[in-house]
């Protein structure tokens, strides 16, 4: 759109002025501060051969293009390309690739990227091999001559294991192959990928991106000119866009992605903290605490560890007494909203990994996951203590 309030640029800006303003603009018919919900499908064309820029929503929307721009921002990246789901991000990015080729996979993504990849993705010729990514040597090993893509979560989903992303880097480098960096779990505000060198970042905007609940939506990111046509091209090709008005929402929740998480990762630090003293609690992952296996890798990437804890809890038995007592806490899927929310991963998200798999992963019938809220935190912790004790 040409109008006089272009000239408005956040890129040097900070993280929260970026998650305010980056993308947007006031509205060049009215000057609306906010960003209109454009409702619609199609736009009208003043003459035969000319348009304002935008044909038909598939392609274009500005309300997707201001959402875009923000994430994009907020990555360090340049440019955002919105799915209607994570899984359709992922989905579309896989869709770079051509059969024959060969992805290297972190294992302990979450349980529908590894549906996706092993069950559909698969049976298109592209072939996977699933590695433990918190071992940088295992992705190393992993790579053929055919490799085109490096896909990682860190910290992974549920069991919070690290993957050293600027090893990673390397390898792909070496490989030849692009590195896609899951970035859901920690959120732009505590890890940026781009910034180390990843080539691609997907977020489920489900999540804390959105971060209140009411909307399923995807991001790809990224800074490659060429990378960013291809994935534009395939976003409008295949089609798997979100509709404005869930553009919008998103859009409202990034606003507020940096407070937020500033309480998400004080809620999970001191939660955290709380129930590594529980008697009934075996093991807890969280990679803000000074025993987590891989505190110092969290330390050197990550700003800040959100409200995603794994606890081991030793039997079924007892995850369900736990996940159904809780009152604050709501037992339900997902995460990253403002409200908190308990899982069984087991029976639940990663219901679709294999028995073997998920005992490989350590990912066992006892093991529940918390995504901590920005309730106060007196009330999360009198609610385990309640449904623990
Ligand atoms: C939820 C999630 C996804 C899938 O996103 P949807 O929006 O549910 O399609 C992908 N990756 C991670 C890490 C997730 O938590």
């Amino acid at each position: 759109m040409s109008d006089e309030f272009q000239d408005r640029d956040f890129s040097d800006a900070r993280f929260g002025t970026r998650a305010i303003h980056a993308g947007q603009r006031p509205d060049p018919t009215t000057g609306a501060i906010m960003t209109p919900v454009y409702q619609t499908s199609t736009y009208v064309q003043p003459e035969l051969g000319r348009d304002l820029g935008y044909e038909y929503a598939r392609s274009q929307n500005p309300t997707r293009e201001a959402y875009e721009g923000n994430v994009a921002a907020l990555e360090g990246g340049k440019h955002g390309i919105a799915f209607a789901s994570g899984l359709a991000a992922i989905d579309t990015m896989t869709k770079l690739l051509s059969a024959g080729d060969h992805v290297v996979s972190g294992e302990g993504i979450y349980g529908g990227s590894y549906r996706l990849f092993d069950q559909v993705i698969r049976r298109l010729g592209i072939d996977f091999t699933f590695v433990d990514s918190g071992d940088p040597e295992k992705i190393r090993e992993a790579v053929r001559p055919e490799t085109k893509l490096i896909h990682l979560e860190t910290p992974t989903n549920p069991m919070m294991r690290l993957t050293d992303l600027s090893a990673a880097v390397e390898t792909a480098r070496e490989a030849g192959a692009l590195l896609s960096v899951d970035n859901t779990f920690a959120t732009p505000y505590n890890q940026r990928p781009l910034e180390l060198g990843a080539d691609i970042v997907i977020h489920s905007a489900t999540k804390y991106i959105n971060g209140h609940s009411d909307m399923v939506g995807g991001m790809v990111v990224v800074s490659d000119d060429e990378l960013h046509e291809r994935l534009r091209f395939l976003q409008n090709a295949a089609g798997a866009i979100p509709g404005p008005w869930d553009c919008w929402l998103a859009l409202r929740g990034t606003k507020t992605l940096h407070l937020r998480m500033e309480a998400h990762n004080r809620n999970g630090q001191r939660i955290a903290e709380w129930l590594e003293e529980q008697s009934g609690v075996e093991r807890v992952f969280y990679p803000g605490l000074p025993s987590f296996p891989q505190h110092e890798l969290a330390t050197r990437q990550m700003s800040g560890f959100t409200g995603m804890i794994s606890i081991e809890l030793g039997s079924k038995e007892r995850a369900k007494a736990v996940v159904e007592k809780v009152r604050v806490f709501s037992l339900a899927e997902s995460l990253g909203g403002v409200e908190s929310l308990i899982g069984h991963p087991a029976m639940m998200t990663h219901a679709a990994v294999p028995e073997q798999t998920r005992r490989e992963m350590g990912l066992s019938d006892g093991l529940v996951r918390l995504s901590c809220g920005v309730e106060d935190v007196e009330d999360l912790i009198e609610d385990l203590d309640r449904a623990l004790g």
